[in-house]
C-alpha cells in the first residue's frame, strides 16, 4: 500500500461517489436489469495483468450501476431504508483505513473501548436503564445485523436454561414465542441453535390489537406447551415490525417473560432508533423487564451499513455460551478480567471498528440533529398519510405510527384487493421513478411507503403521491 497512491485514488473514488449521489435521481429506482445480465458484460477470467482504476470505475458506471437497486435515492420508499450519511460514511472510512481486527482487548484497545463507551452514550439517548449499561451493572456491544443479536442472544438463553434443566437433551423441551409479525429471523436464528418448528410458536395477531401481540394469546399458548411438559424459553417483542410498523406491549410481555423465566428480547431494528425522542420513547416503556434489546443503526440513523447495536442485562450469560478461546489469543490483559474481549460477545472471531462510525455518526450530528432527523421523516410520513387518507379511492390499512404508510387502493368490489394493488405497485416500481414494497396484514394485501432515506424531502414524497395517483388513474381508463 502506497500512501501517495492510496491518496490519489480514493479521493478519485470519494469524487466518483459524489457524483453518484449528484445524479442520483436520474437512475431507475428499481434496477432494469434481467437475471445473468452481468455475466454477458463480464470477462469469465480474472485479468492476469493489472487493470487502471480509471478502467475499472469505467466498468463500474457501466456495468455495475445499471445492476444497483439505489437504496439511497430520495424515491426509495422500499422495505425499511439504510440510511447513509457523510458522517457515517467518514466513520467507515477510518474503520477500513486502520483496518484494524479487535477481536480482544489487546488486539486494539481502542476498538473495544470505544465500542464501549458509544454503547453507554446510545444507550443514555435512548434512556436505556443503567441495568443495561457498562456504568450500571450490563452492557452493550456492536453486532453486524439483528439475526446475529437474536443467535446469540438465544444461544445464551438455551444454554442457560439447559444448565438448569441439567442435561443437553432437554433441548427438544425448549420453547420459543413470537408473532405472526416478528421478523423471520427469530425463526431463522432458532433453526439455527436447535430448536425445531415443533417448537417455535407463532402467535397470531389482528387489526383488533394493531397486529401487536396480545399478552392472553401468548400466556394461553405458554399455559399448553407447560401441561405438554414444555419449557418455556425465549420471547421476542418488536418495537416496529417490519410488516406494519406495529409495537408489542413490551411491559406486559415483560411481565409474562418474568413469571415464566423465559429470555425477554426486545427488537427494535427499525423504529428503535426514533426512541431518542420523547413522543416515541414510551414504545420502550417496560424494557427494564427484558434480557436484550436490539437497533440496527444503519437503518434510521444515519450509519452506513452494518452496525446492530445490541444491550445486554447479564453479559455473563452471552460471555458463558459462546466464549471459546485458543493459545495464540492468551495474553494477560484477557486473565486479567479487567477487559472486555468483545469476540465473546458474537459468532465471529474477527470484528471491524464500527464503533468509529457510531461514534462520528452522533458527534457529527449531535443529539438535537439525530432527534430533527426522525422527526422531518415522520413528519413527510404524516402528510403523506393524510394525502392518502383524503382521497376517497385509498384508505390506510394499518394507522401510522413512525414513519412507515401502509396503504390501498380501495377495491371496487368486495375483495382483498390484492390484484389491483400488486398490478399498482407493480405501475409504480416500473415507472423506475419510486421503488416501494408490498405487505399482507390479516389477509389483507397493502402497499408500504417506508419514508426515510436519508436525502428524501418533502417534495418527494408529494412527487411519490403524484405518481401513484397517475398510475391509479391509468388503471381506472384501461
Ligand atoms: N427485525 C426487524 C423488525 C427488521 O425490520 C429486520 C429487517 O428489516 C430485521 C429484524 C432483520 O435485520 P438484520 O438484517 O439486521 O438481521
Amino acid at each position: 500500500l502506497d500512501p501517495q497512491s492510496f491518496s490519489d485514488e480514493s479521493k478519485a473514488v470519494v469524487d466518483f461517489i459524489a457524483e453518484y449521489y449528484r445524479n442520483i435521481e436520474k437512475y431507475p429506482v428499481r434496477s432494469k436489469v434481467q437475471p445473468g445480465y452481468l455475466s454477458e458484460k463480464l470477462p469469465d477470467t480474472a485479468p492476469f495483468y493489472p487493470e487502471s482504476l480509471e478502467d475499472i470505475l469505467k466498468d463500474v458506471s457501466e456495468s455495475i450501476l445499471p445492476g444497483l437497486t439505489h437504496w439511497q435515492s430520495p424515491n426509495f420508499f422500499a422495505y425499511f431504508q439504510a440510511n447513509a450519511s457523510t458522517a457515517g460514511f467518514i466513520g467507515e472510512m477510518l474503520c477500513s483505513g486502520f483496518n484494524v481486527v479487535g477481536f480482544n482487548w489487546i488486539s486494539s484497545p481502542a476498538a473495544t473501548e470505544l465500542e464501549s463507551i458509544v454503547m453507554d452514550w446510545m444507550g443514555k439517548m435512548l434512556k436505556l436503564p443503567s441495568s443495561f449499561l457498562f456504568s450500571g451493572t450490563g452492557g452493550g456491544v456492536l453486532q453486524g445485523s439483528t439475526t446475529e443479536a437474536v443467535i446469540c442472544t438465544l444461544a445464551a438463553a438455551r444454554d442457560k436454561a439447559l444448565e438448569t434443566l441439567g442435561g443437553s437433551d432437554n433441548i427438544k423441551k425448549l420453547v420459543v414465542y413470537t408473532s405472526d409479525q416478528t421478523h423471520f429471523t427469530v425463526q431463522k436464528s432458532a433453526k439455527l441453535i436447535g430448536i425445531t418448528k415443533s417448537n417455535f410458536r407463532v402467535i397470531t395477531t389482528s387489526f383488533s390489537t394493531k397486529f401487536a401481540l396480545s399478552p392472553e394469546n401468548l400466556r394461553a399458548a405458554i399455559e399448553e406447551d407447560i401441561k405438554a411438559g414444555l419449557v418455556p424459553l425465549y420471547l421476542c417483542g418488536t418495537v416496529g415490525t417490519t410488516a406494519c410498523g406495529a409495537v408489542d406491549p413490551i411491559k406486559e410481555l415483560g411481565k409474562i417473560a418474568r413469571e415464566y423465566k423465559m429470555w425477554f428480547h426486545v427488537d427494535a431494528a427499525y423504529a428503535g432508533s426514533a426512541c431518542i425522542c420523547p413522543e416515541f420513547r414510551p414504545y420502550l416503556d417496560g424494557v427494564e423487564l427484558a434480557d436484550s434489546i436490539s437497533l440496527n443503526s444503519q437503518k434510521w440513523f444515519l450509519t452506513n451499513m452494518d452496525c446492530c447495536c445490541m444491550w445486554l442485562k447479564q453479559p455473563k450469560f452471552l460471555i458463558d455460551s459462546l466464549s471459546c478461546t485458543s493459545e495464540y489469543l492468551r495474553n494477560s490483559a484477557s486473565e486479567s478480567n479487567s477487559v472486555i474481549d468483545y469476540t465473546d460477545w458474537q459468532i465471529a472471531v474477527g470484528r471491524r471498528f464500527k464503533a468509529l462510525k457510531l461514534w462520528i455518526v452522533i458527534r457529527k450530528h449531535g443529539l438535537t440533529n439525530l432527534i430533527d432527523h426522525i422527526r422531518s421523516d415522520v413528519d413527510m410520513a404524516k402528510r403523506f398519510e393524510e394525502l392518502v387518507a383524503e382521497d376517497h379511492n385509498f384508505e390506510i390499512v394499518v394507522p401510522r405510527k413512525f414513519a412507515l404508510v401502509c396503504f390501498r387502493m380501495k377495491p371496487e368490489i368486495e375483495s382483498d384487493g390484492s390484484k389491483l394493488n400488486r398490478k399498482l405497485l407493480d405501475a409504480v416500481n416500473s415507472s423506475g421513478r419510486a421503488f416501494m414494497t408490498h405487505g399482507v396484514v390479516g389477509g389483507t394485501f397493502y402497499i408500504r411507503a417506508a419514508i426515510g432515506a436519508t436525502m428524501t424531502e418533502e417534495h418527494h414524497v408529494d412527487d411519490l403521491w403524484k405518481l401513484i395517483k397517475e398510475k391509479a388513474q391509468e388503471h381506472q381508463d384501461s
